[in-house]
């Protein structure tokens, strides 16, 4: 299909869980994916496995470093100007808030908060000073940032940011070309929940109308939609992709 026919996606945390389902829908569907993540060997595995492997490439980015987001904003423009960005790297550090150290605070805000601010100025700049080239912006947001969760203050804190972000970049940049939205994920099967206790996963499931966890390509079918010419009039927008469980 030529949904996003020769488009280039950059998708942040495109090396592993959804993220890595996001690369591969993509790239299924014509685009040109730049697979940015902190983990180098996982990116260029993603990127080589991706159909039309030649189109593709991926570079080794830390989204909390201002630095290390300049860099990859210098390969993708040695390849022209990005159509689609996909916030999605993002880390989680549980505690309950009692037992919260400083560390797990800022950490998390560092990657899942201001990660999104370094990546998404520097390809809105790509795109303004390039004649409002048209750029679609998902962020990867959670269902937890609305709903909270038990040991995650600071995770959901970040969550809840990113919603607030989307909404004033896209009121900020309808005019120039540029929709912003965000997908709100529900329990996803990815290494990060893989993490979580199966007792726990098990009760979570209970709670959720469909009755099982997502799957990763669930997500990723939603980010195709907001990414491509299907939703040519939706900014600003909160997709919630959770098996029923936040309606
Ligand atoms: P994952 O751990 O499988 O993948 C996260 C990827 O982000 C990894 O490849 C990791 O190397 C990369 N990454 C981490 N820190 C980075 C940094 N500083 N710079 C660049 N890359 C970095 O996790 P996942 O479950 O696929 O989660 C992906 C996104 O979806 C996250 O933002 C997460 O918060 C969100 N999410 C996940 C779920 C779920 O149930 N799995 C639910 C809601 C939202």
């Amino acid at each position: 299909s030529a949904l996003l026919g020769g488009r280039i996606a950059v998708v942040t945390g495109g090396a592993s869980g959804i993220g890595k389902a996001i690369s591969q829908t993509l790239a299924k569907h014509g685009a040109r994916v730049v697979v940015a993540d902190l983990d180098s060997g996982n990116a260029a595995a993603t990127a080589k496995a991706l159909p039309a492997s030649q189109s593709h490439s991926s570079f080794a980015c830390d989204v909390s470093n201002a630095d290390s987001v300049k860099g990859l904003s210098e390969h993708v423009k040695s390849l022209g100007t990005p159509s689609i960005l996909v916030n999605c790297a993002g880390i989680t550090k549980d505690s309950t808030l009692l037992k919260m150290k400083q560390e797990q605070w800022d950490s998390v805000i560092k990657v899942n908060l201001t990660g999104v601010f370094h990546v998404s100025q520097a390809f809105v700049k790509a795109s303004v000073d390039n004649n409002n080239h048209p750029l679609s912006i998902i962020n990867v947001s959670s269902i937890v940032g609305k709903m909270g969760n038990f040991g995650q203050t600071n995770y959901a804190a970040t969550k809840a940011g990113v919603i607030g972000f989307t909404k004033s970049a896209a009121k900020e940049l309808a005019k120039k070309n540029v929709r912003v939205n965000a997908v709100l994920p529900g329990f996803i099967k990815t290494p990060m929940t893989e993490a979580m206790p199966p007792t726990v996963l098990a009760e979570i499931c209970k709670g959720i109308p469909m009755g099982r966890m997502g799957e990763a390509e669930e997500i990723a079918n939603s980010v195709l939609y907001l990414a491509s010419d299907l939703s040519s009039y939706v900014t600003g927008a909160t997709l919630e992709v959770t098996g029923g469980f936040s309606m």
